[in-house]
């Protein structure tokens, strides 16, 4: 664990400049606008250890794959979004000296991300000999107008006056971390500079997996609040600047307003990419500085109306949440149905940006509940449109059917460890479940007859393709596989996949048949469904083997798993962990330790399927085990813990999962934030302590607060219903904007009426059946 930030209600603060620290620090100052994003890099130069890196959202490039041995099946490249034009850089001079705070003395170091409003601000005194100067830097990635980035950058000298050099840039000479053959992606198209202005196209290079090429154009100008005594500028290849010399006088404060316009051949013709910049540009000038941020910051505000969860009396818990939910919004906001959430969003280059089962499995519940009807349609219609790519994935394994892919950018799998790629086969039951979970919530069949029955049709004939017949036993089983659980690998039987695939056919079979009475036989027969093969479908649902263990009265996370040395992680020692930076691989996989949400996953998703019973149980046994080390895996513990009512349990994981960055709970956050797993603070909160469900189509809550609290409250979107959710130590207060609804309130069913509100007793201090 680490924390470098003060905690606050709205703001990351940060008071000293962590040199020791410096990716940590700025992976958890990133910005995003669901467009573009960066790391938390500084716009002046710093010659220290830094991970300098901006993504723009669905921009990416094949890496050709690099691996030890080539197995056969593997893709050909791994797909990553790639580190692009840096334009937020401006370097500065102080009578020629440059200003770097790695070598300088650095005094009153603040930055304050501010979450409220979406602003990065930077403030401190820089001593070079004898010359002081005082320096603040604001930037924000404008919501209002999604390609324009704002920089406003003012120096004050303090003891003297002197020449101030600003030298803005936008540098395409950039490459990827974790470019396999260390090759750059970027080719240069043009580039121009003038007096106060520049422009540079760049564009990814050709590739021989027949992926897309994206242009990327990057337009500045730059305005200066200063006597000007020369202006020039430069240009190299993938490079231009502009240099501007300014009169400062002692205690007089110069500024530098640097605006861009990032600009993709995603959204406009590439010939037209240079004038579009030049077009957003002068709207920004026109409309000035103050004025685009208060646009900005208004943006954010209505963001926050509809998505704030507001907690009192922990402040750490309340800047948890704040956060998570700002990264998830600076990453995706679901307003262009080409893109999806990718673990680190834009925060780093682990995982490539592309995406994971995460979305559907931890992210979709958020959306469903926090943003418009059509986002996560969106998210959704996105694997739909992916399914031939899955389809391909499940040839390249010989086997029939659709196989969504664990990494992608188009459907078509781009991970290629074994292990991963051809075992982790359970991300095709989350897809699934995700068809599910969104007409579930939302009561949208259309989308299930129009979309979502290809979808289901396509996994079903994987897993019944993937199953195979045990004579003796007279059971399907399913070898193999990698479970949630990566740090076992090649298992037979894992329970949750053999759960999720048998569920998985279940709700095809039911959907089928809701289509057939429906009126929609048709698209039935389009996709030649047979008798038989629903009835070979029924067979695999009746006779799948899940293990078992009478005597524990557990489900058994594998057939192997208790021949292992069983163990609780409280008897490792705190130097083996983590245990994925502590220990040779061979022994994670001998061990007994879980990374993550396992048979709990499963439990957690089909939730009403298991009594209290069953769920405490496999709980007791499963969670001591667990180390957690998936930044997935805590928030699955702490709904599953709320309603069992170990309160101090899901406090400990809701707070594991709302800081698990700004606490770096897993010594990896240098690498980026874990984006996909933020969802999980608000799953924590919504579905554990509120205990939302929304099974077979109703609302219930069954809320408790924590100890450390004194209220909560958090907003929902539920099929036209908006409803705030408040909890205090006496009462649970349900209101809406809406017409009536029927919910139910601690297994009680309760009429809201419309545009009202219903108050309660909370009566929830330990386990009642949800
Ligand atoms: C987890 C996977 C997850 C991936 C990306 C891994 O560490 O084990 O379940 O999909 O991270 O978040």
């Amino acid at each position: 664990m680490k924390r470098l930030n003060q905690v606050d209600n709205w703001k990351i603060i940060e008071e000293e400049l962590h040199k020791e620290d410096f990716r940590l620090a700025e992976s958890l100052m990133s910005l995003g606008n669901g467009h573009m994003g960066m790391r938390g890099n500084f716009e002046e130069a710093y010659t220290g250890d830094s991970h300098r890196g901006s993504y723009i959202a669905g921009v990416w490039f094949p890496d050709k794959t690099r691996v030890g041995w080539w197995k056969n099946g593997y893709p050909h490249y791994f797909g990553k979004v790639i580190n692009s034009v840096n334009y937020i850089g401006i370097r500065v001079l102080i009578d020629g000296e440059e200003v770097d705070l790695h070598n300088a003395t650095v005094k009153n170091y603040y930055r304050e991300l501010d979450m409220q409003h979406g602003v990065l601000k930077r403030t401190f005194t820089i001593l070079q000999g004898e010359k002081e100067t005082d320096i603040t830097a604001v930037r924000f990635l404008s919501l209002a107008e999604k390609e324009l980035a704002v920089i406003r950058y003012s120096v004050t000298p303090k003891n003297y006056s002197g020449t101030v050099t600003f030298i803005p840039y936008l540098d395409g000479d950039v490459r990827n971390e974790d470019s396999n053959y260390e090759e750059d992606f970027w080719l240069g198209v043009d580039r121009d500079a003038g007096e106060y202005e520049a422009h540079l196209s760049v564009k990814t290079k050709e590739n021989p997996f027949e992926a897309p090429r994206f242009q990327v154009s990057a337009a500045m100008k730059v305005a200066v609040d200063a006597p000007v005594t020369s202006v020039t500028h430069a240009q190299q290849e993938k490079y231009v600047e502009n240099r501007v010399d300014v009169k400062a006088e002692q205690n007089q404060m110069v500024t530098l307003y640097k605006y861009v316009a990032v600009t993709t051949d995603r959204d406009h013709e590439a010939g037209l990419l240079t004038a579009k910049g030049r077009e957003i540009l002068a709207r920004a000038e026109g409309k000035g500085y103050a004025k685009l941020l208060d646009e900005h910051q208004q943006a954010w505000l209505q963001r926050w109306e509809i998505a704030d969860v507001e907690i009192e009396g922990d402040a750490e818990a309340q800047q948890g949440i704040r956060f998570n939910l700002f990264q998830l919004f600076s990453t995706y906001y679901g307003e262009d149905a080409r893109l999806n959430i990718g673990p680190k969003g834009f925060t780093g280059e682990k995982y490539g940006g592309a995406t994971y089962w995460d979305t559907e499995a931890y992210a979709i519940p958020l959306y469903l509940s926090t943003a418009k009807p059509e986002v996560a349609r969106n998210l959704a219609i996105y694997r739909h449109n992916q399914l031939d790519g899955a389809y391909h994935n499940a040839r390249q394994q010989g086997l029939q059917g659709a196989l969504y892919p664990m990494v992608t950018f188009t459907g078509v799998e781009c991970h290629n460890e074994w292990e991963i790629t051809f075992e982790e086969i359970h991300r095709n039951g989350a897809i699934a479940y995700a068809v599910y979970n969104y007409v579930n919530y939302t009561g949208d069949h259309d989308y299930l007859h129009q979309y979502g029955i290809d979808v289901l049709t396509g996994i079903s004939r994987f897993w019944t393709d993937r199953v195979h017949y045990h004579e003796k036993k007279g059971q399907y089983m399913i070898h193999g596989v990698t479970g949630p659980n990566e740090y076992e690998n090649n298992v037979n039987n894992n329970w949750y996949t053999n759960r999720i695939a048998a569920w998985t056919l279940e709700y095809t079979l039911k959907v089928v048949g809701e289509l057939k009475s429906g009126g929609y036989g048709d698209r039935v027969r389009n996709l030649y469904i047979t008798d038989e093969e629903t009835a070979k479908w029924q067979e695999i649902v009746d006779k799948m083997y899940y293990p078992y263990s009478e005597e524990l009265g557990v489900f058994v996370q594998h057939d192997t798993f208790l021949d292992k040395d069983l163990k609780t992680v409280d008897k490792l020692s705190p130097e083996d962990r983590p245990l994925n930076q502590k220990w040779s691989w061979d022994k994670i996989l001998r061990s007994c330790f879980i990374k993550q949400a396992d048979v709990l996953q499963g439990i957690y998703f089909l939730n009403d399927q298991f009594t209290m019973e069953e769920k405490r149980r496999n709980f007791e046994f499963y969670e001591p085990m667990t180390v957690h080390e998936s930044s997935l895996s805590p928030c699955i513990h702490a709904v599953l813990a709320a309603e069992l009512g170990m309160e101090e349990k899901a406090y400990e994981m809701y707070n594991r999962t709302a800081r698990l960055d700004l606490d770096n709970y897993n010594n990896d956050t240098e690498d980026g934030l874990h984006i996909t797993s933020m969802t999980g603070s608000w799953l924590a909160i919504v579905q554990g302590f509120a205990g939302m469900r929304t099974a077979n189509e109703s609302l219930s809550f069954a809320p408790f607060i924590p100890d450390a609290w004194d209220r909560y409250s958090f907003k929902i979107v539920y099929r036209g219903h908006y409803l705030t959710i408040n909890v205090d130590k006496e009462n649970v207060t349900i209101s809406q904007e809406g017409p009536e609804l029927i919910f139910s309130l601690y297994n009680v069913s309760c009429t809201l009426p419309a545009n009202g509100e219903v108050k309660a007793a909370i009566e929830r201090k330990a386990e009642v059946a949800l």
